[in-house]
């Protein structure tokens, strides 16, 4: 669907800035000509979040990747740095990035605030929308004459999720946590009740850290190139990151639930390795990525499922659409309850058919975002932007040039206007 809408859309210059002076210089410029600027990090975003709909200017913000400050756990750094970048660097302190995506790789962490927002580490942290996951961002606006803003904790939300259209960020404050040795484990099951039982259960067990757990139908593991040939074949998994010192209450509580360890290794090491690939990169979006590359007919939805109901809801639906929903889900943390977020594969037909299985999942109580859609309106479970949002961006960005398209329901200051 998107591809359709999106098709030869481009933007006409590349401008890859340096500093701060620089992206100033070149939003006053865009300002005075009325050219469209589309800020962009690693281009790893969904939903067509960085394709320009009205041409004009790319923003490539990889060219501003420094870390500049670090004090009471909070690193301040550029928005173009990448998250492994920031990870790294994290962890020769002994700290280490709270939330990523699966991308970590290219995304930076600009494009992870402004397209992101959930991931690896979501299991112990929440979203990056959750409550002190998020300390600030500098944005500059798009105003004739453009400004640097500083907004910190709940001051910064306008600019969380909101696909580079209320400013440009410019600097990011990152909340980090103390670093663990980690440990990558696959773990097969009989069955995926059981399967998503155990991923449940880990999530709850307060005793054990854990970073990520993704619990994965059959036969989406046997599409896991490096990883495939270690599993069982005809068995659901579970890839989980978790404290290396707490394997041995893992092993109880996946016998517990009838589930073999089948492949483990040490997280960074894999992390580092050109040949091994960590196990976050089989889920999240990797998961729907590993199966596009052999069969081009599927697609994926994004739902969260409803806390204390998860388990059964995801049966039913699973059971429900046997034939065209092959069930992902990540167990994740929203509002300090744990549920999980689903990503399941879905055979595509049509998009009357699409629309279908969303509504049905949105009668059994799960939130569907989406991501077959670029605005944030259509994306969003309210269908709307915030009257909060709309006003900011009305102060920051008045001609509507940043990422035009992508806010639907944001009218420009008219020339008029503006003259007055
Ligand atoms: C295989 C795959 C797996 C993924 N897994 C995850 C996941 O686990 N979790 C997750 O949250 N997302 C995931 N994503 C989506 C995406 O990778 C992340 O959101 C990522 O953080 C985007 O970063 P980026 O630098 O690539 O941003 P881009 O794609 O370059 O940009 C994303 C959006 O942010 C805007 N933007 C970028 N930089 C700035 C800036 N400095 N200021 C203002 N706006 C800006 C862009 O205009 C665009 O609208 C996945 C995508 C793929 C393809």
């Amino acid at each position: 669907m998107l591809k359709t809408l999106l098709e030869g859309k481009r933007g006409e210059v590349v401008i890859r800035p340096s500093d701060e002076a620089e992206v100033l210089a070149v939003l006053a410029a865009c300002v005075r000509h009325r050219i469209p600027v589309v800020p962009r990090g690693g281009g790893t975003g969904n939903y067509g979040q960085a394709v320009p709909l009205a041409g004009g200017a790319i923003l490539d913000m990889t060219g501003m990747d420094r870390i500049l400050s670090f004090a009471d756990g909070v690193a301040e750094v550029q928005a173009g740095a990448t998250l492994l970048q920031v990870d790294a660097w994290a962890r020769q302190q002994g700290w280490e990035l709270r939330l990523w995506p699966s991308t970590k790789r290219t995304a930076t962490v600009g494009g992870f605030v402004a397209g992101g927002g959930a991931g690896v580490g979501g299991i112990t942290h929440g979203t990056l929308r959750e409550r002190g996951n998020l300390a600030g961002v500098t944005i500059a606006t798009m105003e004739p004459k453009p400004r640097l803003i500083d907004l910190s904790w709940g001051k910064a939300a306008p600019a969380n999720h909101a696909f580079g259209t209320t400013g440009v960020i410019t600097r990011v404050r990152l909340p980090l946590a103390p670093a663990m040795a980690w440990r990558d484990i696959a773990v097969s099951f009989p069955d995926f009740p059981a399967a998503a039982a155990f991923g449940l259960a880990l999530g709850l067990a307060d005793g054990i850290p854990k970073k990520m757990c993704a619990v994965i139908d059959w036969p989406l593991p046997s599409f896991f190139t490096g990883l495939a040939e270690l599993l069982p074949q005809g068995r659901p998994i579970v890839l989980a990151m978790v404290g290396a010192g707490a394997m041995g209450a893992v092993a109880e509580l996946a016998a517990e639930h009838a589930g073999e360890i089948e492949a483990e290794q040490d997280f960074a090491a894999a992390e580092a390795s050109p040949e091994l690939t960590p196990f976050y990169e089989y889920t999240w979006n990797h998961t729907t990525l590993h199966v596009l590359k052999r069969d081009k007919g599927v697609t994926y939805l994004q739902c969260l499922f409803p806390v204390g109901r998860t388990l059964e809801t995801l049966a039913r639906l699973r059971e429900r659409f046997a034939d065209e929903l092959m069930m992902h889900t990540e167990v994740a943390r929203f509002g300090g309850q744990v549920t999980m977020s689903g990503l399941p594969l879905l055979r595509w037909t049509t998009p009357e058919r699409l629309a279908e299985i969303i509504a049905a999942c949105e009668a059994e109580g799960v939130a569907v975002a989406n991501p077959h859609v670029c605005t944030l309106e259509e994306g969003a479970r309210w269908k709307l932007v915030a009257a909060d949002r709309l006003a900011f961006k009305r102060e920051v960005d008045p001609f509507g040039l940043l990422n035009p398209g992508k806010m639907s329901s944001f009218r420009p200051l008219s020339g008029q206007e503006a003259a007055e």
